[in-house]
């Protein structure tokens, strides 16, 4: 059986740099909403209109935000990850490299990792539903 290059496009290199730069786009676009805590949609609405209360739908173009009941479980994921990747790498560096007496940093990081999940709540919230329309735009 002889197949088409047609029917699998993925054989082009230049099909493969086209996907490529198209998520690195995108990735790069989720990014950007997801730090600037904007839409991911148009990049223009705000998605909290008060510190720790997000907008049920985006003001400017009517993206609906949280599109399932406990759709931002995984927002608490990423918050949790987030804190994590920080939290478990700067104790051991600090351990390793300062002379921070045991408790101190071990509290200093525990402290951390009890503050920094409330400072990263929104940004979490914003990341996650930023990848979600990355990779289900609809
Ligand atoms: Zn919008």
């Amino acid at each position: 059986m002889e197949r088409s290059a047609r029917a699998c496009p993925s054989r082009s290199l230049e099909t493969h740099y086209r996907y490529a730069t198209m998520n690195l786009k995108n990735l790069a676009r989720a990014l950007r909403c997801g730090f600037r805590l904007k839409c991911p949609k148009c990049e223009r609405g705000p998605l909290f209109h008060r510190r720790f209360s997000m907008l049920a739908q985006c003001p400017e173009c009517g993206m609906k935000f949280e599109r399932e009941h406990g759709y931002f479980v995984g927002a608490m994921y990423l918050n949790y990850g987030a804190t994590v990747c920080i939290a478990f790498p700067g104790y051991f560096l600090f351990e390793a490299f300062t002379a921070i007496p045991f408790a101190f940093n071990l509290g200093g990081w525990g402290l951390f990792s009890a503050l920094f999940p409330v400072f990263f709540y929104r940004y979490s919230r914003s990341l996650w539903l930023s990848f979600d329309y990355m990779f289900n735009p609809k």
